[in-house]
């Protein structure tokens, strides 16, 4: 019997589970360039980009490799909608695929099956480490539910950076306290790289198109320069072992004006379409490690980022979907500053970290939590409105890692499920990790009045509004220990300058 097999602009891998088994004399592959999956949210260029680029690329391995494809290009169907169109057209009635990483569509295609009586094969994603029984199993008994647990499992359970003993390399499971440096007072030097990737036909007409099609969207293509096969993102992978690793971890957390990459691998895109498999850029990693002596505290880093952090969102993504993308703690509702779409704005941390992800669709962990995402929760915005800016805007953004990240890591819309504490921080945190306010018009130690740094009055006004809660947990009881050391007079011109600074977040 004739199977579909859908692949998703996300799951470019020859090797990917929906593929296995594949019969070349009675299956079909199915794969469609929806134009609803660039609209639902207003999709930055370059992510439209990225994506189209490597599907077509990986489409031209499929059919070199003789497999026989249906290809819909730029269609302005749905993902479903088109799936129901063919299988009704060729009456098939049995769909494979992979799960999609995307709760609604995997919910829509369960719901498409269902409705054409057909039969569905949903594989698990084989691009993880965890799966998601493994993880539910590990999830379901836990009071907390803390990343740094279930890192070490995940460290022991497939026997990476352990010692012949069985215990962490280097004697301690986080390095963390290294790795958490600001560039030098002069700046950060020479920093090797990003590689660049040669612009090819497939890349150029997808570069012309959404340049037309789509363009009213944010962000630019002029910068564009991401992986779209996978030897362009081994290329990449390379690249960073060999020139970026070893000073990845000192400088993870640091910010300096336009360096938008700082030594970050920027793996991330290449990871989240399947044109690397984790597992494999874990392996170069430590290969790198042994081979050229890096730091210990670099590679943990780095390992801490795909085995810990990224497995552990995507676990918590499906284990707490849809209530994760419904939540709201703090019940804030304030509208998303237009400069978010821009960098139009004076507060030179914004400015530069906005502008980047217009120019490349990329900012680095610590710009994204620290800088956009701080002042979105400072600012009191509506978390799904938050959500759909970093869907739309970052290259590698796909629902089950950007959904954890900006609504449970970045603005506690959940409550702390799975975070010990608000990342909240004052414009003294974005001074001591970066070159940011010595361009400013605002002054980051400066509470209330003209000169004030907007991300510290909101900062001291959150602290007094939810006093309590930062006092009852001993994670934070020095925020308010500090707070109380502010005079009350102090305090009540904080709270009558963050109104007048919210009442006003479009002319910041
Ligand atoms: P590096 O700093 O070089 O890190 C190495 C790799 O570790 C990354 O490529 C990524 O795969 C993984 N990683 C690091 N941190 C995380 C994390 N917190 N969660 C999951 N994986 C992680 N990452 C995405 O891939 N897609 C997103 O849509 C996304 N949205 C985010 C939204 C917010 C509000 C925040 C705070 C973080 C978000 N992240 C997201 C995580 C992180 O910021 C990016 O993975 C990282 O900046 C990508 O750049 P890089 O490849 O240079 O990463
Ligand atoms: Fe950002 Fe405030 Fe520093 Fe300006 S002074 S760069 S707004 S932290």
């Amino acid at each position: 019997k004739k199977r579909l097999v859908l692949i998703l602009g996300d799951q470019l891998d020859l090797q990917g589970s929906a593929l296995r088994g594949f019969d070349r004399e009675t299956d079909e592959i199915f794969m469609i360039e929806s134009a609803e999956e660039a609209q639902y949210v207003w999709t930055h260029k370059a992510k439209i980009a990225l994506f189209l680029s490597a599907m077509r690329h990986f489409a031209q391995v499929l059919e070199a490799d003789g497999y026989p494809l249906h290809y819909l290009k730029a269609s302005s169907l749905s993902i479903t909608e088109a799936l129901r169109a063919y299988l009704l057209e060729k009456q098939i009635k049995y769909l494979v695929c992979t799960e999609p990483g995307e709760w609604r569509l995997k919910q829509s295609l369960k719901a498409l099956a269902k409705e054409l009586a057909i039969e569905i094969e949903m594989r698990e994603d084989e691009h993880f480490f965890c799966t998601h029984h493994i993880f539910d199993e590990w999830a379901k008994d836990k009071k907390e539910l803390r990343l740094e647990y279930f890192y070490r499992l995940m460290r022991k359970k497939h026997n990476i950076l352990l010692d012949e003993n069985g215990e962490p390399e280097g004697g301690q499971w986080n390095f963390d306290q290294d790795n958490r440096k600001p560039y030098p007072k002069k700046g950060p030097g020479m920093i090797d790289g990003p590689l660049s990737f040669e612009t090819d036909q497939i890349t150029s007409e997808v570069l012309e198109y959404v340049g037309e099609a789509y363009e009213s969207h944010p962000g630019s293509l002029a910068h564009f320069n991401w992986p779209v096969t996978r030897q362009q993102a081994l290329e990449a992978l390379n690249y960073f072992v060999t020139y970026r690793l070893q000073n990845f971890g000192t400088f993870q957390d640091a910010m300096w004006t336009d360096t938008p990459f700082g030594w970050h691998s920027m793996l991330s895109s290449s990871l989240n379409l399947k044109l690397l498999n984790p597992r494999e850029v874990i392996a170069a990693v430590i290969d790198g490690w042994r081979q050229h002596g890096f730091d210990l505290s670099a590679v943990e880093g780095f390992v801490r980022q795909i085995l810990g952090w990224r497995e552990f969102v995507r676990g918590m993504y499906y284990l707490d979907m849809p209530k994760m993308a419904e939540d709201n703690y703090y019940e804030h509702d304030r509208a998303l500053p237009n400069w978010y779409w821009t960098g139009e704005t004076d507060m030179a941390c914004m400015k530069d970290a906005v502008r980047q992800t217009m120019k490349y669709g990329y900012a680095h962990h610590i710009q994204r939590l620290m800088v956009t995402g701080n002042f979105a929760l400072l600012a009191e915005v509506l978390p799904s409105e938050v959500c759909a800016w970093y869907l739309a805007v970052y290259v590698d953004a796909i629902e089950w890692v950007e959904l954890p990240n900006t609504a449970g890591m970045a603005l506690f819309a959940n409550g702390g499920r799975f975070t010990s504490k608000p990342y909240v921080a004052s414009g003294a945190y974005i001074k001591r990790m970066s070159n940011y306010c010595s361009s400013c018009k605002y002054k980051p130690d400066v509470r209330f009045g003209e000169m004030a740094c907007p991300v510290t009055t909101l900062y001291w006004n959150f602290l007094i509004k939810h006093r309590a809660q930062f006092d009852a947990s001993p994670r934070t009881r020095l925020m308010t220990v500090n707070l109380n050391k502010i005079s009350v007079e102090d305090q009540q011109a904080i709270q009558a300058h963050a109104q007048v600074v919210l009442n006003n977040l479009d002319r910041l």
